[in-house]
């Protein structure tokens, strides 16, 4: 835990705070963060509750988190990142719809759901090229030539395009064709190929890891503006739980925590979530309720014969009735987080 001191605070401030820290039995540590001075409690295991230092003199922030993340916070910047494609915005209050296949499968099939989702009001078309598969035997994606197909789809729908690099040689060839890098939930840890992302030109999509702690996201995106790209977009893809109904636990708990303390945009993936075709709209829709700043959505021509993760995808009128269904909800929600922030 952090508990970041008001600008303004006094050696008493921080010393009460400290001892408070000493009363419950935890070590503490000074420390500065982003031009102020936070204090560390030095236990991993078990910590005190927040709002025992919430309404102490001087306290201004109590952080859910030991390392302080000096770029990714608040604290670092308090207005909210905003990415740029044309015309469209990420971040800035509205909601990103990013839709396509799992897998870039041949032209016919791009072209088709690309179009599709930009009719039904998409943002962004995803589409990989690469796929970290759990199986060797599965379909691998088609590297390059998937990249040049889905080139030729931001060209015949005017759509940005986000792909999967897995590896130096393929983000070097997704910074050629395509507009957002993701990084997958698999490699939110690979510390290189984080290094790596972050001096590339290119917006960034990082996917939280199955396994990952609020604190593991936040660093991994801290590798990423630190190596100089501030341009990332945090996305809550579902964890491992002991439910069995799902193919993961959509951990929508992160999202309000997310979006008050970082700067970043934050997006959910029902479709990796859920594993499952009818649970993508309503997760869809309780996204937007909790605060997301987009969602991204599987799609394909026809799902029965998809090469990857059909039984989440949805059908192209499927997914045109949930952007609808989403479009109507987002002013009413807007106007709710007025009221009730
Ligand atoms: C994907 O978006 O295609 C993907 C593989 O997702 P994740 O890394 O979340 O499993
Ligand atoms: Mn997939």
């Amino acid at each position: 835990m952090l508990i970041v001191m008001k600008s303004g605070s006094t050696r008493e401030d921080v010393d009460r705070v400290r001892d408070v820290i000493q009363g419950l039995g935890y070590e503490s540590q000074a420390l500065p963060v982003a031009e102020r001075l936070a204090v560390r409690v030095s236990e991993y295991a078990r910590e005190p509750s927040c709002e025992l230092f919430e309404t102490l003199p001087g306290v201004d922030l109590v952080l859910p988190i030991s390392h302080p993340v000096r770029k990714v916070g608040r604290l670092a910047r308090s207005e909210d990142t905003v990415l740029r494609f044309g015309s469209r915005e990420v971040g800035s209050g509205g909601f990103t719809l990013v839709a396509g296949p799992c897998a870039v499968e041949n032209e016919e099939q791009i072209l088709a759901v690309a179009r599709s989702v930009r009719d039904a009001g998409a943002d962004m078309l995803r589409g990989g090229a690469y796929k970290p598969r759990t199986s060797p035997y599965d379909f691998q994606g088609l590297g390059e030539e998937g990249l040049k197909l889905l080139a030729l789809a931001r060209k015949e729908t005017g759509l940005p395009v986000i792909t999967e690099a897995v590896d130096e040689a393929s983000v070097e060839l997704a910074e050629e064709y395509a507009d957002v890098i993701q990084i997958g939930a698999r490699n939110m840890q690979n510390f290189a190929l984080l290094k790596r992302v972050g001096r590339s030109r290119r917006p960034l999509l990082l996917k939280r890891g199955m396994s990952a702690t609020l604190e593991d996201l936040l660093l991994s995106a801290e590798y990423l503006l630190d190596a100089g790209n501030p341009n990332v977009i945090l996305c809550e893809r579902g964890i491992r739980s002991f439910s069995d109904h799902s193919r993961y636990t959509l951990d929508l708990s992160i999202v309000p925590v997310l979006e008050r303390l970082t700067h970043l945009p934050v997006f959910v993936d029902p479709s990796h979530a859920s594993g499952h075709r009818s649970s993508v709209a309503p997760l869809a829709r309780a996204a937007m309720v909790a605060g997301a700043d987009g969602v991204m959505i599987e799609v394909h021509p026809d799902p029965s014969l998809a090469l990857c993760d059909g039984p989440q995808s949805l059908r192209p009128e499927e997914f045109a009735a949930l952007a609808a269904s989403l479009k109507s909800l987002a002013p009413f929600m807007a106007e709710q987080r007025e009221t009730v922030p």
